[in-house]
């Protein structure tokens, strides 16, 4: 029997995201991994090999500063080539990185830094943010390497040896469901999704990929692992050019970008006013989205003008990055009222379970999705009180000591057993005693021929009480003669309760730093107008 060799400690590669996302540097050295054209005309390309040597030599860098493993470092920057490369270096150092929009403003940048003590605050060589507060060491990095402009304070080390389930990152949610909660990412975590996504095959290494959503938020994160962990190129484009179509149709053009991933709401403004140009990047194939459902009339334009496009619709949370990956039917049959989520990724499992705890089996019968995943995160940062309520004992074996993570999101399983969102636990309001399904009413207003997309909100009144109100925007060209159309429209099959007391037509509808619908901004708007 021949003898097999004891593998070295070299072959054991533990999951650090670092060293997932760089494999593809041992076999690929010279592929594109990053394609970037922040202005018309320049566009430059950094290899795997140079990827690789940059991460390199910002781990060294950030290892001379002899920090302990798991220290925080806020990474302030856009993505970019060498914020792709920093966030790699900290993960090779040890280092949990926070990435933070240079946009952030000063008092929540400090509320963050009194939340997650950071050791290092990290900018891109142009950022402008200038006051850190002094208990945090300073530095600014590029392509040419980390300038260290403030040393951290130096703290005995406790530890000496990176885990995979130390945490990668931290993620601050956008707080739009109450206050911001830091999302606690470990190495082995990520790593088992990214495992998860790759296998539905979404790119090769062929492929370029922009990543339309700001560096602090997970989709970013879930961009760069396709894009990377598939041999494939990340091409980042800067928040403040997304919402500019011509802007990102010239990135899409002059990268030479084959797929697309951002929220929905990334293509209104292109379905609308570039419909023409869109149609004539024959070489876009693929398209992603996540965070919010697609309003169905879009989905189907944007079918049209890319008609051999495939469509994935992903689904999930930032306390898992992700959860699943459906193609979305091309076309669209005209039946379809609710996309299909699909089941979760390769690795995880969907339960629903309805208010009294009970797991639900039937299809078509509403649950909240528990999902049981090697993917979860590890808790909310200082918030165990906030993580025992998402963090909960798996409801079929709670003797396991198992957790399963409680979305807040309610589905139904189909017959042909894909789920459908069904909305937010919270999305059920009573409005004069009468539970309303808002996702039920915004589905209802986006049947009708002239809307592209509705939202549904519940309206407090100056004098007390709440009414329905409902905010819609129409298809170019499409006036409402008669604004009564649309209660009509929606009296023919809701309920009187859930029919909206209040439409109001808008031309664009708010969105946030992520690009979902801006439900705060809306009701804002709505009381000021009340
Ligand atoms: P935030 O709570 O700050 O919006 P997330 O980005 O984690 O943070 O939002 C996750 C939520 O977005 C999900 O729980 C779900 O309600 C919604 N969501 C994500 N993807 C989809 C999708 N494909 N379809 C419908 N809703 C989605």
């Amino acid at each position: 029997m021949s003898q097999q060799p004891h593998p070295s400690a070299a072959d054991l590669r533990p999951d650090f995201l670092h060293s997932f996302l760089l494999d593809p540097a041992r076999h690929s050295p010279d592929a594109p991994a990053v394609v970037e054209s922040p202005e018309a005309g320049r566009t430059t390309v950094t290899s795997y090999a140079e990827l690789r040597s940059h991460t390199d030599a910002l781990a060294g860098a950030l290892g001379a500063l002899e920090l302990e493993p798991g220290s925080r470092v806020i990474l302030e920057a856009d993505t970019s080539a060498p914020a792709l490369a920093m966030l790699l270096a900290c993960s090779q150092a040890g280092l949990t990185f926070v990435p933070v929009s240079p946009q952030t403003p000063q008092q929540r940048l400090e509320t963050l830094i009194d939340t997650v003590r950071p050791a290092l605050h990290l900018q891109a060589a142009n950022g402008n943010r200038t006051d850190v507060p002094e208990a945090v060491g300073t530095g600014r990095f590029d392509r040419d390497g980390l300038t260290v402009e403030r040393a951290p304070a130096h703290r005995p080390p406790r530890r000496r040896t990176p885990c995979p389930t130390d945490p990668a990152y931290i993620i601050f949610t956008s707080g739009t469901t109450g206050r911001p909660k830091g999302v606690v990412m470990s190495h082995r975590a990520v790593v088992a999704f990214y495992r998860g996504m790759l296998a539905h095959r979404i790119a090769g290494p062929d492929d370029r990929i922009a990543s339309t959503s700001p560096l602090q938020f997970d989709f970013s994160l879930l961009n760069i692992g396709l894009a990377l962990g598939s041999g494939a190129a990340v091409v980042p484009v800067s928040p403040q050019l997304v919402r500019w179509p011509r802007h990102l149709l010239r990135i899409l053009r002059e990268t030479g970008a084959t797929q697309v991933n951002g929220v929905p709401s990334i293509w209104r403004q292109v379905l609308r006013h570039e419909p023409k140009r869109l149609a004539a990047l024959t070489g876009l194939r693929g398209v992603l989205f996540c965070g919010e459902e697609f309003p169905l009339p879009e989905l189907r334009r944007l079918q049209e003008l890319l008609p051999t496009a495939r469509i994935v619709n992903c689904y999930g949370a930032t306390e898992s990055m992700a959860c699943s990956f459906e193609d979305v039917p091309n076309p669209l049959p005209e039946e379809v009222e609710r996309l299909s989520l699909g089941t979760a990724h390769p690795g995880a499992e969907i339960l629903l379970v309805d208010p009294d705890g009970r797991v639900v089996d039937e299809p078509d019968v509403v649950g909240e999705i528990h999902l049981r995943s090697p993917a979860l995160f590890s808790g909310y940062w200082g918030d165990p009180e906030a993580t025992r309520a998402t963090l909960v004992p798996d409801p079929l074996c709670p003797e396991s000591g198992q957790y399963v993570l409680r979305s807040g999101d309610l589905a139904l399983r189909g017959t042909d057993g894909g789920y459908r969102f069904a909305g937010r636990v919270d999305s059920q309001v009573q409005i004069n005693g009468n539970r309303v399904e808002l996702g039920e009413v915004e589905r209802r207003l986006t049947a009708h021929p002239g809307v592209t997309a509705a939202t549904a909100l519940p309206l407090p009144l100056p004098g007390g009480g709440t009414q329905l109100a409902a905010f819609v925007t129409l298809a170019t060209g499409h006036c409402l003669d008669d604004p009564g159309d649309l209660w009509t429209f929606c009296a023919e099959t809701l309920p009187p309760y859930m029919v909206p007391q209040e439409i109001r037509v808008l031309d664009r509808l708010p969105t946030t730093a992520h690009g979902k619908v801006d439900r705060t901004a809306l009701l804002a708007e709505a009381g000021a107008r009340a």
